[in-house]
């Protein structure tokens, strides 16, 4: 993913003012900065929620700015949000169902010949959902009510929900806020074993600097909607620049 030059105003609010960044294929990437710099609005600017008022984003060699939502989505960028988006009243596994609706697109052609693609899909379907919910140890809780499992697990069952649609860039929102010790634990494993085991982009946005420097490859710092320093964590974060913004939250 390549933004360049991305403005965003709210009103007469500059929340973007020209920032650039650059997801490479196969890296866990840190977007962070002071709350307000702008980085959710970024994100919503990557996923379609809000066109950029100036520059381009591009998805790999695709352009993709302006695209809606469920376009990008489609061309394999998942998101998971700083609130838990879960259907109370489903069940675990059908929350992780709910994830492969990207994939269910019935074209004229598809629906002329919709019962074979039906079951085809239905197979293909379950075949991703049971392989994810081993990867995310949730066999235990598949057929219970979303809502009375520990607030951890829903944690899980988003980002399951978030896998299951095989994105070729996932988009984490501050999944570790709220989360204990064990469970931020299991999240930076989720991230690296994501990476590692289905080659999976990340771009995550954190607040604990401590897991940003365990787990980032490259990030970059924003700052009243401007990029502050990029690079290597640990050295972007040492930045008198980058230090400065912080003590004056
Ligand atoms: P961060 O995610 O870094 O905390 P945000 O992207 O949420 O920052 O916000 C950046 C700035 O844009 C803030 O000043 C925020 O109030 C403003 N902003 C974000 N979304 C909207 C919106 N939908 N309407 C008006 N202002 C917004």
């Amino acid at each position: 993913m390549s933004c360049v030059g991305i403005e965003r105003s709210f009103g007469g609010l500059r929340a973007l003012k020209g920032v650039d960044i650059e997801v490479r294929r196969g890296e866990i990437f840190g977007l962070v900065g002071p709350n307000g710099s702008g980085k959710t609005t970024m994100v919503n600017v990557m996923t379609g929620f809000y066109p950029p008022n100036k520059g381009r984003v591009h998805l790999w060699d695709e352009d993709i700015t302006g695209m809606p939502p469920a376009a990008i989505a489609r061309l394999g960028v998942a998101r998971t949000f700083q609130n838990l988006a879960l259907f109370k009243g489903l069940s675990v596994l059908d929350n992780i169902l709910l994830g492969r609706h990207v994939h269910m697109r019935p074209s004229a052609l598809a629906s002329l010949f919709y019962w074979v693609w039906a079951e085809r899909e239905e197979i293909a379907n379950r075949r991703i959902v049971e392989e994810i919910i081993d990867f995310m140890q949730l066999q235990d809780i598949r057929d219970e009510p979303v809502e009375t499992i520990p607030i951890g697990l829903q944690k899980r069952v988003e980002l399951a929900r978030a896998l299951v649609a095989e994105p070729k860039l996932l988009i984490l929102d501050e999944p570790m806020a709220g989360m204990n010790q064990e469970e931020k634990e299991y999240i930076a494993r989720f991230i690296l074993d994501a990476r590692e085991e289905r080659g999976v982009t990340i771009l995550l946005i954190e607040h604990h600097m401590d897991v940003v420097t365990a787990i980032c490859d490259r990030i970059t710092v924003l700052s009243y909607g401007e990029v502050i320093a990029e690079g290597e964590p640990r050295t972007a974060i040492a930045q008198p620049r980058v230090i400065e913004a912080y003590l004056g939250q």
